[in-house]
């Protein structure tokens, strides 16, 4: 059983092998505290949350790290608008976030990181690259010698002249090349601490290379992020790394497409945000999540209300099938722990193939039409038992509970069907119905 990754370092479909057998290395840049997250923030927390679930489910040892950014001008510059204290916006933002993703249906990843807690490392790091000549020091802070890494752009694809188009030069600026990133901004506002260059912060692109440098101490299987993220910042990050380090942060980049709102990206400056904590006041938050899950990572995604009421609906369904089947398979008491393997082996077949979700989704159709048809109820029982497998793997498996209510309700309904009460039968199917069990 081969999994295949694309790696967007490559561009290419490759075979997945881990440094060490067996165990999973993963890093994926998390958000900058300072608001909500919308609806395009929870794509990746959704799709590395599967990510992880399948690799630890077919065998793997996982370690997931997603850090917190909770030092940025864009805090900064939001505390000021509230008068309030860095620290009281970051923590507000970052409960915010862990609600989300909770209730989001993932988990947390294994270690989440605060830049604030390694800038002593941060200054240590960006010491050694000013000794190895991958760094200087000017007026405004220390910035990185971009002209000292061989293969800069290899992520982004972009050629020397082109990135030295699309860097804009500003009057503040004192570097070197145009193309040189800020590892250290001295200044006297916000949020700072004292460094050999004076008082400061660093710049994120050296946050999260910093951070997978302390925490892993080599190179990682993966490293994700939103498409958004490979220039500059991802780009900072592989140059960073392999000056200091000497090696590729990363064995396979895996980038997660954007998600668009009439073809446009969803941002602040376009006023067409949906926020995650909006969406779920109105849709059971697995229902977005299944409209995650029913389009290709890779893929752009262009939401819509419509988009979103369609997998809404379709959700409701899977979850009347399941909750039937296991009203059906409770009241015959066969239960089992048994799975169609056959099935579960189509699911291991698409998701190894660069986690082709789209056709999960096509097969999870398939089952519950299967369960809907099945007369057998130990095959039923079966048939759930592996359509649960495949949801829990996605985190899509919806939670309910039978109570001795809907039990008597059920056998009453069986009942008034023996008994060919019909009108009191088609009452009580009603009952069930609106409870959701048919
Ligand atoms: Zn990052």
């Amino acid at each position: 059983m081969m999994i295949k990754i694309y790696n967007s370092l490559t561009q290419t479909i490759m075979p997945f092998e881990t440094i060490t057998p067996k165990r999973v290395t993963m890093y994926v840049c998390g958000p900058t505290v300072y608001g909500d997250i919308h609806l395009g923030n929870a794509r990746p927390i959704i799709f590395f949350d599967v990510v992880k679930r399948y690799f630890s489910h077919v065998g793997y040892d996982v370690l997931l790290v997603s850090n917190i950014t909770d030092v940025d001008d864009k805090i900064i510059d939001k505390a000021k608008e509230l008068q309030v204290s860095e620290q009281s916006i970051t923590k507000q933002y970052t409960e915010a976030f862990m609600d989300m993703t909770a209730s989001l249906g993932s988990a947390f990843p294994d270690l989440m990181p605060k830049a604030t807690e390694y800038v002593a490392n941060m200054i240590e790091y960006i010491h050694d690259l000013i000794d190895q000549g991958y760094a200087y020091v000017r007026p405004s802070g220390v910035y990185f010698r971009v002209g000292r890494i061989e293969d800069y752009g290899i992520l982004s694809k972009q050629n020397m002249q082109e990135l030295n188009q699309g860097v804009r030069i500003t009057l503040e600026d004192d570097k070197e090349d145009p193309r040189d990133f800020s590892i250290w901004k001295i200044t006297d506002d916000g949020l700072r601490y004292e460094s050999p260059w004076g008082q400061g912060r660093p710049g994120w692109h050296t946050e999260c290379a910093v951070m997978n440098h302390e925490i892993f101490r080599g190179e990682i299987d993966i490293h994700g992020g939103g498409t958004d993220l490979k220039f500059p910042h991802h780009e900072n990050e592989i140059a960073q790394t392999s000056a200091h380090d000497h090696h590729h942060i990363a064995r396979y980049w895996m980038h997660v497409g954007r998600l668009d709102v009439n073809e446009t990206k969803m941002s602040k400056s376009l006023g067409n945000i949906t926020w995650v904590k909006d969406l779920i006041q109105v849709y059971d938050p697995l229902s977005f999540r299944f409209l995650m899950i029913g389009h290709h990572y890779r893929m752009p995604i262009n939401y819509s209300e419509e988009l979103m009421s369609q997998y809404s609906k379709e959700y409701d369904k899977i979850k009347r099938s399941l909750k039937k089947a296991f009203l059906t398979v409770s009241i015959a008491k066969a239960f089992t722990f048994d799975i169609d393997h056959e099935l579960m082996d189509d699911f291991y077949t698409l998701m190894n193939d660069d986690f082709n979700t789209p056709n999960v989704t096509t097969l999870i159709y398939d089952l519950l039409k299967l369960m809907n048809k099945e007369k057998d109820v130990m095959r039923l029982a079966i048939l759930y038992q592996t359509t649960k497998t495949i949801l829990e793997i996605l985190g899509l498996m919806p939670r309910y509970e039978l109570t001795d209510d809907t039990l008597s309700l059920y056998k009453a309904w069986e009942q008034a069907r023996q008994d060919k009460d019909y009108a009191r039968a088609d009452q009580l199917r009603e009952k069930l119905s609106e409870r959701g069990w048919m």
